[in-house]
């Protein structure tokens, strides 16, 4: 999608060698260029439109800087305003001991893998995980996580495999006094959004009054993903993202529409299946992507 956005760019530019300063006929048609790879990225039109307006108006009149050629300041400008889209780096929420974390998503988002490498990762930094495994809905969802739980030596709380809202609630009890200080909800997803499966996430939401709801979201599932980040976002209120699939072929448009029309933040990133497999969020980083 953005492969070569870069070369072409630099095309685009030829003509502008040597000339101290960009004016609107000269990006014109660089502006063209990006604006059609943000819209096969699935970047949403309504940022395509204000991330172009932002741009041009950056970049007209921008004098050119001795160190760089004017492609070069052109992609720096679009980068900076990436960057800025994108939001700042935001850090996982756990004011309280034990701090609650509720994963929800569609099923084969990467839910019930990214809870565990979500307790992974904060048990490599020190803390003390405890998952609890809620997702009643898809079949093996269960297992699969007391087989990752057992992998990163991390206890799973399943209490009767059958009722979430009572797995959850024997959760809480199995962890009151424990020294457990993070407890990683894993929830029921489906193919698609249904009120049984957002009701019964509300009252789970209700149960716990979590410290961070991160909903997962697969990044090859392009605008519908960002669709359900929205529709998700309405009824749970969530917290953060997390982006999984990053190791494939998207090149991170979700990531910046999912920020435009949610207003929250990604806070990791699934850069494939194996449980390491896990990324802060660095906004820099993901743009460089983008711009390939
Ligand atoms: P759930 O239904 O949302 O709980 O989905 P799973 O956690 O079972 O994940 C669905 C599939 O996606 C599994 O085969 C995972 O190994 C795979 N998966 C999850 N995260 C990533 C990721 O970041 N990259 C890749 N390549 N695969 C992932």
């Amino acid at each position: 999608m953005f492969e070569g956005l870069q070369e072409k760019l630099s095309k685009a530019f030829k003509s502008l060698s040597g000339k101290g300063k960009i004016t609107e006929k000269n990006i014109k048609e660089a502006i063209r260029i990006v604006k059609l790879s943000l819209l096969e990225a699935d970047v949403n039109y309504k940022v395509v439109k204000e991330f172009i307006d932002e741009v041009k108006k950056k970049a007209l009149g921008e004098e050119v800087l001795r160190s760089l050629t004017p492609d070069q300041m052109f992609i720096k400008i679009l980068k900076d305003e990436l960057i800025r889209l994108m939001g700042e780096k935001s850090q996982l929420q756990m004011i309280h001991s034990p701090s609650y974390i509720m994963m929800v998503g569609l099923q084969g988002s990467g839910k019930t893998t990214s809870a565990a490498k979500i307790a992974n990762l904060l048990k490599k930094r020190g803390r003390k995980p405890y998952l609890v495994a809620a997702d009643t809905y898809r079949p093996a969802a269960i297992d699969q996580l007391i087989t990752l739980g057992k992998r990163i030596d991390v206890p799973v709380y399943y209490g009767d495999k059958k009722n979430p809202i009572k797995i959850v609630k024997g959760a809480l009890k199995e962890v009151k006094d424990s020294g457990y200080d993070v407890v990683i909800f894993d929830t029921a997803g489906r193919l698609h959004i249904d009120e049984e499966m957002m009701s019964e996430l509300v009252e789970i939401k209700d149960i716990l009054n979590p410290d961070e709801i991160l909903m997962v979201v697969d990044a090859m599932t392009g605008q519908d993903a960002v669709n359900s980040a929205k529709t998700f976002d309405e009824r749970l209120d969530v917290t953060g993202f997390v982006v999984t699939k990053m190791d494939g072929d998207a090149r991170g448009g979700v990531i910046l529409s999912i920020r435009y029309v949610t207003q929250k933040p990604v806070k990791f990133i699934g850069t494939g299946e194996k449980i390491e497999d896990l990324e802060e969020f660095y906004p820099e980083r993901i743009a460089s992507r983008i711009l390939g």
